[in-house]
């Protein structure tokens, strides 16, 4: 038994050996720089959430792992949720300085720099996620998101995808457009603007207080994401004091909402090709694998907050809807009057969308119609 043991032990370490010698030795076919060993890039990624957070957190994380598998080590990312390296809202400038070389974020968070960023994360009454990838790459909305982004030597990619939000949590139940004057809300992006030109006050608070901030008062409504991120974050349990909370939708103000993952340009471009398109294929992947993600997962969560919790979950009004909608147009005009680049972005969306859509209505709408009409009514 032993010395059976031992000779299996043996050959185990032969093959350790054998395998290690194999590796360093260049192999037919192998371009000249394989006989060195392969130079190890080590990157960092910061992060506008925290680390391992429900879907944003996480789809970076396995973009990370995958780089890693693909370049067998050569590329090693290593990810700093928000606060570890930099706060959150300094993501941009980090990965625009080469603080870090990359980055996992929203581009409206950086409208203040970059007025035409709005436009790639989400347009109210805009493009589904479907209709959207599809304008990044194959629209020229990447090209237009890369233009925007060049003076700050970012160059950006299409890195997540939380899928149509949930309107959000309100305090007060909206049955016209009346009951949004007033009202004190999280609600950021182009969504707000329109919001705050409805007669609601939009305010701009991190998410790590939005918790806080509901449950004291502070405001009044609050939309984040959807059920994935919303029960992780534990809204459904402010609904059991003095206020009760209704939590409506659909996310008219957010109807996609793309990630984004941000390359320093420099760094970028001193990799080799190779590992320029498995970054770039591991974005794509990271892209779709999101939304995958979330419609598994905020499914779930939709069951939990209804069975478990017992949370008022319900659609805002038609007619609101359609005053948010007008307004959201004008909202768009303005932005799209005010800035060249939004103005080119804007219109390059209106065009896709005007040749998209009625091709939709006959095939994903259709069918979901049909669907809906045919299904037998939920038990
Ligand atoms: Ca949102």
């Amino acid at each position: 038994m032993t010395i059976k043991f031992m000779s299996g032990a043996l050959v185990l370490i032969l093959a350790v050996l054998l395998a290690g010698c194999g590796a360093g030795e260049p192999t037919a076919g192998s371009d000249a720089g394989a006989a060195a060993p392969a130079k190890v890039y080590r990157w960092k990624m910061v992060m506008a959430w925290p680390k391992n957070f429900p879907g944003l957190g996480t789809g970076a994380e396995r973009f990370a792992e995958h780089v890693a598998t693909m370049s067998a080590g050569r590329l090693k990312i290593h990810i700093y949720g928000a606060g570890e390296l930099v706060p959150p809202m300094e993501v941009f400038d980090a990965v625009s300085q080469g603080t870090a070389e990359m980055g996992h974020s929203a581009a409206y968070y950086w409208k203040g720099k970059v007025p035409a960023s709005v436009f790639f994360t989400s347009v109210p009454f805009g493009m589904t996620t479907a209709e959207t990838n599809a304008w990044l790459h194959y629209g020229g909305g990447l090209e237009l998101w890369r233009e925007a982004y060049a003076p700050f030597n970012i160059i950006p990619f299409a890195g997540g995808n939380t899928g149509v939000q949930m309107a959000g949590w309100f305090s007060k139940e909206i049955n016209s457009l009346a009951d949004l004057k007033g009202l004190k809300m999280r609600i950021p992006g182009l969504g707000g603007e329109v919001f705050q030109r409805v007669g609601g006050q939009p305010i701009n608070i991190p998410g790590s207080e939005l918790y806080i901030s509901m449950e004291t008062g502070v405001i009044d409504a609050v939309e984040w994401v959807g059920p994935y991120n919303d029960l992780a974050f534990g809204f459904q349990n402010l609904g059991k004091g003095q206020r009760t909370l209704r939590y409506y939708y659909p996310g008219w103000q957010e109807p996609t909402g793309t990630l984004e993952l941000l390359v320093n340009k420099k760094a970028f471009e001193s990799l080799p090709a190779d590992l320029q398109a498995i970054v770039e294929v591991a974005a794509r992947a990271a892209n779709q694998d999101m939304m995958d993600e979330y419609i598994a997962y905020s499914a779930r969560a939709y069951r939990d907050l209804l069975e478990r919790y017992g949370v008022d979950i319900r659609p805002l009004p038609m007619d609101v809807l359609e005053s948010l909608r007008q307004e959201s147009a004008k909202v768009l005009e303005d932005i799209a009057a005010s800035d060249e680049l939004a103005g080119r972005i804007h219109a390059s969306q209106q065009a896709f969308a005007a040749h998209t859509v009625p091709y939709q209505r006959i095939t994903e709408e259709a069918y979901i119609e049909v669907r809906r009409a045919l299904e037998k009514p939920l038990e």
